[in-house]
Protein backbone atom coordinates (compact mmCIF):
# COMPACT_ATOMS: atom_id res chain seq x y z
CA UNK A 1 0.00 0.00 0.00
CA UNK A 2 1.40 3.16 -0.65
CA UNK A 3 1.69 6.14 1.69
CA UNK A 4 2.86 9.71 1.69
CA UNK A 5 6.45 9.75 2.44
CA UNK A 6 7.10 12.18 5.33
CA UNK A 7 10.26 14.15 5.70
CA UNK A 8 11.58 16.53 8.48
CA UNK A 9 14.03 19.01 7.58
CA UNK A 10 15.49 21.02 10.87
CA UNK A 11 17.02 24.29 9.55
CA UNK A 12 14.64 24.57 6.95
CA UNK A 13 13.73 27.73 6.20
CA UNK A 14 16.22 29.07 4.23
CA UNK A 15 19.42 28.50 2.08
CA UNK A 16 20.15 25.20 1.80
CA UNK A 17 17.36 23.16 4.80
CA UNK A 18 15.00 25.48 2.17
CA UNK A 19 16.36 23.70 -1.30
CA UNK A 20 15.76 20.27 0.60
CA UNK A 21 12.03 20.96 1.77
CA UNK A 22 11.28 22.40 -1.72
CA UNK A 23 13.12 19.42 -3.79
CA UNK A 24 11.17 16.96 -1.09
CA UNK A 25 7.32 19.02 -1.87
CA UNK A 26 8.04 19.07 -5.26
CA UNK A 27 7.85 15.24 -5.16
CA UNK A 28 4.28 15.19 -3.20
CA UNK A 29 6.17 14.38 0.26
CA UNK A 30 4.90 16.20 3.23
CA UNK A 31 7.65 18.08 5.00
CA UNK A 32 8.06 19.05 8.41
CA UNK A 33 10.20 21.90 9.13
CA UNK A 34 11.68 23.25 12.33
CA UNK A 35 13.59 26.17 12.19
CA UNK A 36 14.77 28.75 15.04
CA UNK A 37 13.96 31.70 12.32
CA UNK A 38 10.08 32.30 13.60
CA UNK A 39 7.75 31.56 9.88
CA UNK A 40 5.14 28.98 8.96
CA UNK A 41 6.54 26.49 10.27
CA UNK A 42 7.94 24.66 14.01
CA UNK A 43 9.69 27.36 15.05
CA UNK A 44 12.54 26.53 17.56
CA UNK A 45 16.23 26.40 18.48
CA UNK A 46 17.19 22.87 17.98
CA UNK A 47 19.63 22.96 20.84
CA UNK A 48 16.62 22.92 23.73
CA UNK A 49 16.16 19.31 24.46
CA UNK A 50 12.75 19.97 25.38
CA UNK A 51 11.83 21.83 21.72
CA UNK A 52 13.43 18.72 19.69
CA UNK A 53 10.67 16.40 21.93
CA UNK A 54 7.86 18.72 21.41
CA UNK A 55 8.62 19.16 18.08
CA UNK A 56 8.78 14.99 17.58
CA UNK A 57 5.27 14.85 19.18
CA UNK A 58 4.18 17.51 16.94
CA UNK A 59 5.58 15.26 13.75
CA UNK A 60 3.97 12.53 14.61
CA UNK A 61 0.87 13.77 15.76
CA UNK A 62 0.59 15.35 12.67
CA UNK A 63 2.09 12.28 10.31
CA UNK A 64 2.78 9.02 12.55
CA UNK A 65 6.02 8.23 10.92
CA UNK A 66 8.82 9.96 9.14
CA UNK A 67 10.51 7.91 6.17
CA UNK A 68 13.35 11.33 5.76
CA UNK A 69 15.38 13.14 8.34
CA UNK A 70 17.58 15.83 7.27
CA UNK A 71 19.85 17.25 10.00
CA UNK A 72 21.08 20.46 8.48
CA UNK A 73 20.92 23.26 11.54
CA UNK A 74 23.97 25.55 11.33
CA UNK A 75 25.62 25.35 14.00
CA UNK A 76 27.75 28.78 14.80
CA UNK A 77 31.23 29.46 13.42
CA UNK A 78 34.07 31.17 16.16
CA UNK A 79 37.42 30.32 16.87
CA UNK A 80 39.66 29.69 19.83
CA UNK A 81 40.40 33.18 20.18
CA UNK A 82 37.06 34.39 20.77
CA UNK A 83 35.10 31.25 21.06
CA UNK A 84 33.71 30.86 24.75
CA UNK A 85 33.25 27.26 26.43
CA UNK A 86 29.21 27.72 25.94
CA UNK A 87 29.63 28.94 22.49
CA UNK A 88 32.05 25.82 21.53
CA UNK A 89 28.91 23.65 23.52
CA UNK A 90 26.35 25.28 22.03
CA UNK A 91 27.66 24.45 18.49
CA UNK A 92 27.74 21.46 19.06
CA UNK A 93 24.65 21.09 20.54
CA UNK A 94 23.14 22.34 17.27
CA UNK A 95 25.57 20.26 14.94
CA UNK A 96 25.88 16.92 16.96
CA UNK A 97 23.29 16.65 19.73
CA UNK A 98 20.36 17.47 18.15
CA UNK A 99 20.44 15.46 15.20
CA UNK A 100 21.64 12.65 17.32
CA UNK A 101 18.84 13.18 19.37
CA UNK A 102 16.25 13.89 16.59
CA UNK A 103 17.17 10.02 15.47
CA UNK A 104 16.72 8.85 18.25
CA UNK A 105 12.99 9.85 19.19
CA UNK A 106 12.48 9.39 15.48
CA UNK A 107 13.61 5.84 15.79
CA UNK A 108 10.65 3.92 16.76
CA UNK A 109 8.51 5.96 14.00
CA UNK A 110 10.91 5.55 10.89
CA UNK A 111 9.06 3.71 8.10
CA UNK A 112 10.60 0.45 6.84
CA UNK A 113 12.93 2.26 4.09
CA UNK A 114 13.78 5.42 6.40
CA UNK A 115 17.01 7.50 5.24
CA UNK A 116 18.83 10.07 7.45
CA UNK A 117 21.00 12.60 5.79
CA UNK A 118 23.37 14.61 8.13
CA UNK A 119 24.49 17.80 6.26
CA UNK A 120 28.37 18.23 7.82
CA UNK A 121 30.89 20.08 5.63
CA UNK A 122 33.72 19.68 3.71
CA UNK A 123 35.52 21.53 6.98
CA UNK A 124 34.91 18.13 8.38
CA UNK A 125 38.58 17.25 6.75
CA UNK A 126 40.07 21.14 6.31
CA UNK A 127 40.35 24.59 7.78
CA UNK A 128 40.15 27.99 7.83
CA UNK A 129 41.83 29.38 10.97
CA UNK A 130 39.21 30.61 13.97
CA UNK A 131 36.73 28.09 12.82
CA UNK A 132 36.93 25.90 15.88
CA UNK A 133 33.43 25.42 16.93
CA UNK A 134 32.24 24.71 13.39
CA UNK A 135 34.69 22.52 12.29
CA UNK A 136 34.10 20.46 15.65
CA UNK A 137 30.59 20.06 14.97
CA UNK A 138 31.22 18.79 11.42
CA UNK A 139 33.99 16.21 12.33
CA UNK A 140 31.30 15.71 14.94
CA UNK A 141 28.52 14.99 12.43
CA UNK A 142 30.34 13.23 10.17
CA UNK A 143 31.45 10.77 12.48
CA UNK A 144 28.40 10.22 14.40
CA UNK A 145 27.20 9.19 10.36
CA UNK A 146 28.82 6.49 10.56
CA UNK A 147 27.70 5.13 14.30
CA UNK A 148 24.24 5.51 13.71
CA UNK A 149 24.11 3.67 10.00
CA UNK A 150 25.88 0.60 12.38
CA UNK A 151 23.64 1.08 15.06
CA UNK A 152 20.65 1.19 12.89
CA UNK A 153 20.77 -1.32 10.69
CA UNK A 154 17.81 -2.85 9.00
CA UNK A 155 16.04 -0.02 10.23
CA UNK A 156 17.62 3.23 8.67
CA UNK A 157 20.37 4.18 6.37
CA UNK A 158 22.16 7.07 7.48
CA UNK A 159 24.36 9.47 5.35
CA UNK A 160 25.97 12.72 5.45
CA UNK A 161 26.63 15.00 2.64
CA UNK A 162 30.16 17.80 3.34
CA UNK A 163 28.89 20.59 1.15
CA UNK A 164 31.97 22.91 0.22
CA UNK A 165 31.25 26.79 -0.51
CA UNK A 166 27.34 26.99 -1.48
CA UNK A 167 26.17 30.59 -2.30
CA UNK A 168 22.72 30.37 -0.82
CA UNK A 169 22.17 34.06 -1.55
CA UNK A 170 21.41 33.80 -5.28
CA UNK A 171 24.03 35.93 -6.43
CA UNK A 172 26.09 35.95 -9.27
CA UNK A 173 29.98 34.42 -8.21
CA UNK A 174 32.65 35.39 -11.18
CA UNK A 175 35.56 35.66 -11.28
CA UNK A 176 38.72 33.63 -9.14
CA UNK A 177 36.01 32.47 -6.44
CA UNK A 178 34.26 30.82 -9.41
CA UNK A 179 37.21 30.08 -11.32
CA UNK A 180 39.10 28.35 -8.15
CA UNK A 181 37.21 25.74 -8.14
CA UNK A 182 37.72 22.25 -10.57
CA UNK A 183 34.32 22.66 -11.87
CA UNK A 184 34.87 26.29 -12.88
CA UNK A 185 31.17 28.02 -10.29
CA UNK A 186 30.64 28.19 -6.79
CA UNK A 187 27.52 25.55 -5.64
CA UNK A 188 23.89 25.91 -5.50
CA UNK A 189 21.49 24.70 -2.48
CA UNK A 190 20.21 22.63 -5.24
CA UNK A 191 23.60 20.67 -5.84
CA UNK A 192 22.77 19.61 -2.24
CA UNK A 193 19.45 19.06 -2.70
CA UNK A 194 19.36 16.43 -5.56
CA UNK A 195 21.93 14.38 -3.28
CA UNK A 196 19.91 14.33 -0.58
CA UNK A 197 16.87 12.95 -2.81
CA UNK A 198 18.83 10.36 -4.55
CA UNK A 199 20.45 9.25 -1.32
CA UNK A 200 16.96 9.03 0.05
CA UNK A 201 15.57 7.35 -2.90
CA UNK A 202 15.83 3.49 -3.58
CA UNK A 203 18.36 3.64 -5.70
CA UNK A 204 20.77 4.62 -2.97
CA UNK A 205 19.57 1.52 -1.43
CA UNK A 206 22.77 -0.28 -1.01
CA UNK A 207 24.47 2.79 0.37
CA UNK A 208 24.89 3.67 4.61
CA UNK A 209 27.64 4.72 7.06
CA UNK A 210 29.07 7.04 3.49
CA UNK A 211 29.64 10.72 3.33
CA UNK A 212 29.81 12.50 0.21
CA UNK A 213 31.48 15.41 -0.40
CA UNK A 214 30.39 18.21 -2.73
CA UNK A 215 32.46 20.70 -3.27
CA UNK A 216 33.43 21.23 -7.12
CA UNK A 217 36.62 19.52 -6.41
CA UNK A 218 38.28 21.89 -4.31
CA UNK A 219 39.08 19.25 -1.33
CA UNK A 220 40.93 17.27 -4.37
CA UNK A 221 42.95 19.64 -6.26
CA UNK A 222 47.04 20.38 -4.76
CA UNK A 223 47.93 23.95 -4.58
CA UNK A 224 51.91 24.78 -5.06
CA UNK A 225 53.11 28.15 -4.95
CA UNK A 226 53.58 29.22 -8.57
CA UNK A 227 51.22 26.41 -10.04
CA UNK A 228 47.74 26.81 -12.28
CA UNK A 229 47.68 30.76 -10.89
CA UNK A 230 48.51 29.72 -6.88
CA UNK A 231 50.65 32.57 -5.99
CA UNK A 232 51.41 32.37 -2.35
CA UNK A 233 51.69 35.74 -0.47
CA UNK A 234 52.78 35.48 2.74
CA UNK A 235 51.03 38.51 5.27
CA UNK A 236 54.18 39.01 6.53
P1 LIG B 1 21.70 29.25 6.10
O1 LIG B 1 22.18 30.23 7.11
O2 LIG B 1 21.34 29.72 4.75
O3 LIG B 1 20.46 28.47 6.71
C1 LIG B 1 20.56 27.83 7.95
C2 LIG B 1 19.18 27.67 8.55
O4 LIG B 1 19.36 27.05 9.84
C3 LIG B 1 18.49 29.02 8.79
O5 LIG B 1 17.15 28.96 8.34
C4 LIG B 1 18.59 29.20 10.29
O6 LIG B 1 17.54 29.99 10.84
C5 LIG B 1 18.56 27.75 10.78
N1 LIG B 1 19.13 27.58 12.11
C6 LIG B 1 20.32 28.08 12.55
N2 LIG B 1 20.51 27.73 13.83
C7 LIG B 1 19.42 27.01 14.21
C8 LIG B 1 19.01 26.42 15.43
N3 LIG B 1 19.79 26.48 16.52
N4 LIG B 1 17.82 25.77 15.47
C9 LIG B 1 17.03 25.72 14.37
N5 LIG B 1 17.35 26.29 13.20
C10 LIG B 1 18.53 26.92 13.12
O7 LIG B 1 22.82 28.12 6.04
P2 LIG B 1 23.17 27.10 4.86
O8 LIG B 1 24.38 27.61 4.18
O9 LIG B 1 21.96 26.76 4.08
O10 LIG B 1 23.63 25.86 5.74
C11 LIG B 1 22.83 24.69 5.88
C12 LIG B 1 23.73 23.55 6.30
O11 LIG B 1 24.73 23.35 5.30
C13 LIG B 1 24.49 23.85 7.61
O12 LIG B 1 24.59 22.68 8.38
C14 LIG B 1 25.86 24.27 7.12
O13 LIG B 1 26.85 24.03 8.07
C15 LIG B 1 26.00 23.36 5.90
N6 LIG B 1 27.00 23.86 4.95
C16 LIG B 1 26.82 25.01 4.24
C17 LIG B 1 27.80 25.44 3.36
C18 LIG B 1 27.67 26.69 2.54
O14 LIG B 1 28.66 27.09 1.89
N7 LIG B 1 26.50 27.33 2.50
C19 LIG B 1 28.99 24.70 3.24
C20 LIG B 1 29.15 23.55 3.97
C21 LIG B 1 28.15 23.13 4.83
Amino acid sequence: MYRTKVAVVTGGARGIGKAVADAFRAEGTIVHVIDITPGDWFTGDVANKETLEEFAGWVIAQSGHVDYLINNALPIMKGIDDCSFEEFQYALTVGVTAPFYLTKLFMPYFSDEASVVNIASSRDRMSQPQTESYTAAKGGIAALTHAMAVSLAGRARVNSISPGWIDTTDSDITGPDALQQPVGRVGKPEDIAAMVSFLCSDQAGFITGENICIDGGMTRQMIYHGEHGWIYKPNV
